[in-house]
């Protein structure tokens, strides 16, 4: 996801902290390779010609001492870019019920979106349900029936009822069970008057609590007329932006809806159902810079962890206590999530890291091979591994009972310092903020050497 920007605004940063002085020349190479890249995230060219003209200005500001300048420069930087991107309006939920209105045009991914947003607020304890209101296409309600029956969600649909106030109507009552009802709506080519027409007559019968706009990233830019038209005749309240994983023009749908004022509430990185996030403009610019994002990854797990579970995951998660149990838990959390390779830049220091190709696909293999070296471990052994590091003579036990090699067990002991030691230096990160300078620096001194998986 915006894989190049990412990278280009980590060289940016690292350019600064490395530089002896910031001079002319230096901040002009600076200037420009963030053009380039906002450019090509199809920022629009005026946001970032002020980004670039208060970037100069801040660099030779006569009023910052020069030892603090090149802090200054990066912090400048980050506030510029944060302003692009927005404040941070998270979608709030009423206490009764929420009905909740998808609006789009064809394929922007309205339907997909819906089961993953369900799946989402169904695994934190909400009743949801589906409802199909896209009668144009034939193939809609059964597309919304399919993903609905994969992901365990109630849904109301009726395939050959070509009036959406009917099927509302009809499944009315039935609704008042749920509380978050998620309402998928026809698209069209171009927002035109049949449409508006048609999304005013269902929201006046279901007098939707949000109607949100899906819209994908790859129209960039785009996005500014599209949800000034949406907001216009139908007054949407936020927006959801999709394939954010597919394009590189998602700078430009992200900081074209800022623009708008239209709050964006999630994006979509892929066609899975855990492939959605929550949008926080400052975890995610955190991450954009390679400082990853604790409370992203928090929130992964507790997307595909039981609800029982959780509470405790994010305790020993807050805590930095683990067991070798929740080491080799996590892992497995991790390949549930699209594997290895998609979470780790969301985990502080792991953005910028090469994982070789073969340890990826060896995944699977190594989580069977652990879990079985578990079954070899004393209880006091696996809550407490200093143990094993301690006494080798533990190791060659352990891989003996388990048919291993102790080479095995050290790589499981190191899975279990590098998880202890990223959780650590990431809990005292609080989310509404972003990473500190200070914090910045600490976790990438402490990463860049060792990332060995
Ligand atoms: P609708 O016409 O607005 O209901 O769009 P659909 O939900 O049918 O989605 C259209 C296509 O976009 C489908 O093939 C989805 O799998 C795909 N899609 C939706 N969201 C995402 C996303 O975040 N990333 C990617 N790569 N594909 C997506
Ligand atoms: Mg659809």
């Amino acid at each position: 996801m915006l894989e190049k920007l990412g990278e280009i605004l980590r060289r940016t940063t690292n350019k600064i902290t490395n530089a002896i002085f910031l001079d002319k020349n230096l901040v002009e190479a600076i200037v420009r390779d963030l053009q380039r890249a906002l450019i090509e995230a199809d920022v629009n060219i005026s946001l970032v010609k002020e980004i670039s003209d208060r970037l100069r200005k801040a660099a030779f500001d006569e009023r910052v001492k020069e030892i603090d300048k090149k802090e200054h420069l990066i912090k400048i930087l980050h506030d510029e870019l944060m302003s692009i991107l927005g404040e941070y309006k998270p979608l709030k939920l009423e206490k009764t019920q929420n009905r909740i209105m998808f609006l789009g045009l064809y394929g922007a991914g309205k339907t997909t979106t819906i089961s993953k947003i369900g799946n989402y607020y169904a695994k934190r304890g909400n009743k949801v349900a589906l409802v199909g209101l896209d009668v144009h296409r034939p193939a809609a309600s059964e597309q919304l029936k399919q993903l609905a029956e994969k992901n365990n969600l109630a849904y109301f649909i009726d395939i050959k009822e070509k009036d959406p106030i009917k099927i509302w109507e009809k499944y009315e009552k039935d609704l008042k069970d749920y509380n978050i009802i998620l309402i998928d709506t026809a698209g069209r080519h171009t927002l035109d008057k049949e449409l508006i027409d048609e999304i005013k007559v269902i929201k006046r019968v279901s007098q939707p609590t949000e109607s949100i706009l899906v819209i994908t990233a790859d129209i960039g830019q785009a996005a500014k007329p599209l949800s000034s038209q949406f907001q216009e005749a139908l007054n949407m309240t936020g927006v959801i932006i999709t394939r954010m994983d597919s394009t590189a023009k998602g700078g430009g749908a992200l900081t074209a809806c800022a623009e708008t004022k239209a709050p964006v509430y999630f994006i979509g990185t892929g066609e899975k159902v855990n492939d959605l996030e929550e949008f926080n403009p400052s975890s995610f610019l955190s991450r954009l810079l390679g400082m990853g994002d604790l409370q992203a990854l928090i929130e992964k797990i507790r997307s595909v962890t039981d609800e029982k579970n959780q509470e405790k995951l994010q305790k020993q998660l807050e805590e930095g206590n683990l067991s070798l149990e929740d080491v080799v838990e996590q892992v497995k959390s991790m390949n549930q999530l699209g594997g290895f390779d998609k979470i780790k830049s969301m985990i502080p220091g792991l953005g910028s890291a090469k994982i070789p190709e073969n340890m990826l696909e060896s995944q699977q293999t190594k989580i069977a091979k652990w879990e079985h070296i578990l079954k070899s471990m004393t209880k006091e052994e696996k809550s407490n591994p200093e143990l094993l590091k301690k006494e080798t003579s533990r190791i060659a036990r352990v891989a003996k009972g388990a048919g291993t090699s102790t080479s095995e067990i050290r790589s499981l002991l190191k899975q279990y310092d590098l998880l202890n030691d990223i959780i650590k230096s990431g809990s005292d990160f609080d989310p509404s903020k972003g990473f500190s300078q200070k914090q910045m620096q600490k976790m990438a001194k402490k990463f860049g050497k060792k990332i060995r998986f």
